[in-house]
Order: structure tokens, then sequence, then C-alpha cells
């Protein structure tokens, strides 16, 4: 028997679409017709791709490229660049999701190690406009010290550990403007899984011990992580399967059947399912929801997890052979049926920038 549920306007801050110098990996078209098979309304697409987001010209390309291709809605983040472009903060502010900062190794040229330098992008922010942070272990607390110094509003994307939780329960309970993101692959997966997945289960943060995976449930579970993102980075899999595979894993699509399964199987509610995608995303980022915009869930859907079923372009998931419960069925947006049957009905452009002519 189905059991179907509405899921309302639900929205990944943190995914890495590629397009542009990285098309042969994946297309805007391809990998917002895997958002919209997620049960996504709307995504934020990452700075650290080829051309990196971090000046005015970059951002007008990325958003005329999203403009054209988009099945479903979109937002942007700035960049930080190591070489400084503070000075087009307040020109870029208003029109992008947020400003991303890389603190600690990643895919692409955007670390920033120095924390004078990144008091200097902290300091040229908008004050009350969102900065997302790449930082692990102690970075955490060289970024809490940022964020206590310039009360900027920081979402700390894919936290991986029980240690770095428990900087940002105290930093949370001392009152500091920050919100905690993490990932279904840390949630699933671990390093154990390492010699089964091999460079399948390669991404940053890398995968965890046990006990991390256990300290990310229990936030879950306590209310102390605000969002689940999927970190959505596809690569080849001619990439993937070469001497040197790059980092970065697929999830759109498999982010809200494996946290299904978890209330199917009494680990989260459902309610706390819909605060982790779709209401603490659009509280943190500030936007409201269009109106008859959801995901239609088949809860009682019981099935594998299989690339054939996959619209991302890479055709591969760390997740292949899993057992889930929880199927997208149907997708709206503003009152239109944009995915059903397995099938993207929305047209190349159909997806609306969320931040244009946002006021700064
Ligand atoms: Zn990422």
């Amino acid at each position: 028997m189905a059991r179907l549920v509405i899921i309302p306007a639900m929205l990944d801050p943190h995914t890495h679409l590629r397009d542009l110098d990285w098309s042969h990996k994946a297309t805007f078209a391809s990998e917002t017709a895997a958002a919209l098979a997620g049960g996504y309304w709307a995504v934020f697409d990452m700075p650290n791709t080829p051309p990196t987001t971090t000046d005015p010209v970059a951002l007008a390309r990325k958003q005329a490229a999203l403009r054209a291709a988009a099945v479903c809605d979109w937002g942007i983040y700035y960049g930080a660049a190591q070489s400084g472009n503070m000075e087009s903060y307040d020109d870029v502010a208003g029109q992008v999701c947020g400003l991303k900062i890389y603190n600690n190794a990643t895919t692409g040229n955007l670390l920033i190690a120095e924390q004078g330098q990144r008091a200097h992008h902290y300091a040229a922010w908008p004050t009350g406009r969102v900065i997302a942070v790449h930082a692990e272990d102690e970075t955490v607390l060289d970024i809490l010290q940022l964020v206590r110094q310039y009360r900027k509003r920081t979402h700390f994307v894919h936290i991986s550990t029980a240690a770095e939780l428990d900087y940002l329960r105290a930093a949370k309970e001392e009152g500091l403007p920050v919100t905690i993101g993490v990932c279904p692959h840390h949630l699933y997966l671990t390093e154990a899984d390492l010699p089964a997945l091999g460079s399948f289960g390669l991404m940053k943060p890398g995968l965890k011990a046990p006990a991390d995976r256990d300290a990310l449930w229990a936030g879950l579970q306590s209310g102390l992580v605000d969002v689940v993102e999927s970190d959505h980075a596809p690569h080849t899999l001619a990439e993937k399967q070469s001497s040197q595979p790059p980092y970065g894993v697929p999830g759109l699509e498999t982010t809200l059947p494996l946290l299904l399964t978890a209330v199917q199987a009494g680990r989260l509610t459902l309610e706390r399912v819909i605060e982790l995608v779709a209401l603490n995303p659009r509280r943190i980022w500030g936007i409201e929801a269009p109106p008859d915009t959801y995901a239609l869930v088949d809860l009682e859907a019981d099935y594998v997890l299989e690339r054939a079923r996959l619209h991302t372009a890479c055709g591969w998931t760390p997740f292949e052979g899993l057992r889930v419960r929880g199927r997208v069925r149907e997708t709206w947006i503003r009152g239109r049926r944009v995915f059903a049957d397995d099938q993207v009905l929305a047209l190349p452009g159909f997806g609306q920038d969320l931040f244009r002519d946002s006021v700064c």
C-alpha cells in the first residue's frame, strides 16, 4: 500500500552542479533535473569549480547559464578568493545566497588558510547575509573566533566529527549566530566502508569513525544539527576509476530516500526530516517558498538504490545496492508538476534565481 505524504519546498544549500568549464562532468540541466528527481524545489551552487565564482564576470556567466538551463529554482555562492576580492562584495552580495570561505583543503584553488586573511573577508561581507564555511577539526575554533568578533551569520557545512559538533554546540549555547549542516554520506558510511567503496568513498571531508557517525545522528535527533545537505559533487565514472580519483560524490537523488529510511527505522521523525531538508534551510537563508511547491513522497516504497535510475550525469552513487524505503513520486513547483513517473517535465529555464534583485 502506498502511503503518500507531502514534503514542502525542499532546499539543498550545498551542491556543486558543474557545467561551464566542467560540463564534461555534468551540466546545470542534468543536475537540476537530478534535484527535481530528489524532490528538491531549489539548490544552491558552490563557487569552487572553474571558472571560480570569485569576480562579478564569473558570477554573471554562471547566472546566465543557470537562467537558461535550470529546471529547479537556484541560488549561487560567491567565493572568497586567496587574492582578496573583498572590494566586489557590496556589489554582489544582493545577488547571491552567501559567501563561501574554504578554510581547509578542498577541490579547486580557494583555500584561505591564514587567519588574518579570513578576518578581512569576514569584515567585508555585509552583515545579515550568510557566510558558509568549510572548516574541519580545530579550524572550526578559528572560525568561531571570527563569528564572535564580527557577528556574521555563519553556516558550517558538512560537519563530520563528534569534536566539531562539540565546538558548535558550545558556540550555540554562547549565542553565536551559527548553524550546522551534515551530509548523508557521513551519516550512512564510515571509514570501515572504504575497502568496499574504493574511490566512490572519497570525498572532503573524508569518511570518519563509527563514533563520529553516531554523534551526527545524535545531533540530528536532538535538534543540534540544522540542515542535511547533499554536498552533491558528481565526477565521471572514468575520473573516479582513474589512478588519481577526484574527491566528491553525488547525493541529490539519494538524500531524501536515505532520511525517509531513517524515519521508517524509527531513528528520526518525519517532522524532523522536514525541518532538516526544507524548513531550516529556508529559515537560515530567509527565503519563502512559492505557493504549491512540494515533493509528493511514498513512504512505503521499498527498493534498492541503483545508478540506472539516477538522473545525475555521473551515473554512479556510493549508495549503490542499498535498500531504502521512501520514494519521490512527484515534484511540484509553483503549481506545476515538474517531475513525475521518473520523468522531468519542466523545460530548461523554468527554474528561477532566488536572489535576483534581492536587497542587500
Ligand atoms: Zn561541498
